[in-house]
């Protein structure tokens, strides 16, 4: 039976529930980067580093939401400071304590004097970037290509463009990721390539009196830094007055204090996301009180009250389940289980190595922390160029088949401190058992 057949048979409860989704659903999805042929599977459950799906089966968990679980499913200290919170009340439209001790953990963690909440990482990029534009009273915001910063109009570029429609590797083009983004967001958009520093360095020098930021993840998606990079472009942002704003919304579980602690550069802004809302929607965007200025509402007596220069608000900005969630998992995150989950991550990432090697695919593996990924050619990925060559074929067909043998491996692949090192070394005889089985269509493609 082929990987496919296997897979429809398995998931029939899904294939229904796909099938019902799509009358009511766009392609049947809410999120598009969750969807693959023939049809998502449908999770009824999950449990530490276990998910359960609608037909029963039984599957080790390495995505996590992509990347937000850092406890691993259902955490008794988290599910039980949500209950404590439920019982409360979830929305009592006023602030609450909660706000107040997730902004003093994650500011003291980031070295930040205050941070804003927002409902997602989306919100939070897009609103610090907006704080830029206004501290600054430019325009122009670099990006790199590549990266990833939420579904907005500014940052819906490039990507993942087709390179050959790219233009040069050090001055890349801008481009439209999707429709429906009008060309003076484009116009305000500079693109710059991760990972090459003398070509950021010279654009950013070139573009240095219109570029109010420059946005990007310390370690973009999993790619690491070359050594030097990140520091050349905090050099050459200070240097012009522009403002830095490292997209965290991944990397902060990379170190108690984010990535910017792990490399030793520290941005203007950092955004965050994903792990510090325990498994709820958040985000939040933090700095110092200097450049939060235009956020804050100016001093005045009752019942005057003064307008700030920025007037975001949200409905659910944090929320009182999440922040107990959030704060539940920070506890948690001593120095001793940042440790446990990059020698978890390790422990992966060499496992995969050795199986490669021993199969004699000659396929790099990256990542860094508790974070791996099968870069599906020879080479190592250094930045969305050589990313775009790996060979995304057989890398889907690769997690399809692994779905078939109880390994969810999806999307930004990672472990959580819930992932022992049974269920690694078990994943891991299972992803052998899936490279062999994949070995013809690899030597075939490889021809
Ligand atoms: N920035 C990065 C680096 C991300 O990976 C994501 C989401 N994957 C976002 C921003 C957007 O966050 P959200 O999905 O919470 O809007």
């Amino acid at each position: 039976m082929d990987v496919l057949e296997r897979f429809v048979t398995r998931n029939p409860t899904s294939k229904r529930l796909y099938e019902k989704a799509c009358r009511y659903l766009p392609s049947g999805s809410s999120r598009n980067v969750l969807t693959y042929p023939p049809f998502p599977v449908y999770m009824a459950r999950g449990l530490g580093s276990k998910l359960w799906d609608v037909d029963g089966n039984e599957r080790i968990d390495f995505n996590y939401n992509n990347t937000t679980l850092i406890l691993g499913h259902n955490h008794p200290k988290v599910v039980k400071a949500i209950r404590d919170q439920l019982d409360k009340g979830t929305v009592l439209g006023a602030p609450t304590e909660g706000e107040v001790k997730l902004a003093e953990e994650l500011t003291h963690r980031l070295g930040a004097d205050k941070l804003r909440f927002t409902p997602s990482g989306t919100e939070a990029n897009l609103q610090a970037v907006r704080l830029a534009r206004s501290s600054t009273g430019r325009d122009l915001v670099a990006k790199c290509e590549g990266a990833y910063h939420g579904s907005w109009d500014s940052m819906d570029v490039s990507v993942s463009p087709p390179v050959e429609k790219a233009g040069p590797a050090n001055v890349p083009y801008t481009l439209k990721q999707h429709e429906g983004i009008p060309q003076g967001v484009l116009d305000n958009i500079l693109v710059l390539p991760f990972n090459d520093a003398d070509a950021c360095q010279s654009l950013i020098k070139r573009h240095r009196n219109e570029l109010a930021a420059v946005i990007l993840e310390p370690v973009q998606r999993d790619t690491p830094p070359k050594p030097g990079f990140l520091e050349a472009i905090r050099e050459a942002t200070a240097k012009y007055g522009i403002l830095l704003i490292f997209d965290e919304v991944i990397s902060f579980r990379l170190s108690p204090g984010g990535a910017q602690r792990l490399y030793g550069v520290k941005p203007d802004i950092t955004t965050m996301g994903k792990t510090i809302g325990g498994g709820f929607p958040v985000g939040a965007y933090a700095s110092t009180d200097e450049l939060v200025k235009p956020l804050m509402i100016p001093d005045s007596t009752f019942p005057e009250l003064k307008s700030a220069r920025l007037g975001f608000s949200g409905t659910f900005n944090a929320h009182p389940v999440t922040m107990a969630a959030g704060l539940a998992v920070m506890k948690e995150l001593t120095p001793t289980v940042y440790e446990r989950l990059d020698d978890a991550g390790e422990r992966m990432r060499r496992g995969l190595a050795s199986i490669i090697d021993g199969e004699g695919l000659g396929f790099h593996v990256g990542g860094v922390g508790s974070f791996f990924h099968i870069n599906w050619m020879a080479d190592e990925v250094v930045d969305y160029r050589s990313s775009a060559r790996e060979d995304k074929i057989l890398s889907r067909l690769f997690s399809l088949d692994l779905m078939n043998r109880g390994v969810h491996l999806w999307g930004h692949p990672n472990v959580s401190a819930a992932t022992s090192v049974e269920d690694i070394d078990g994943a891991l005889e299972t992803i052998e058992e899936g490279f062999r089985a994949l070995k013809p269509l690899i030597k075939e493609r490889a021809r």
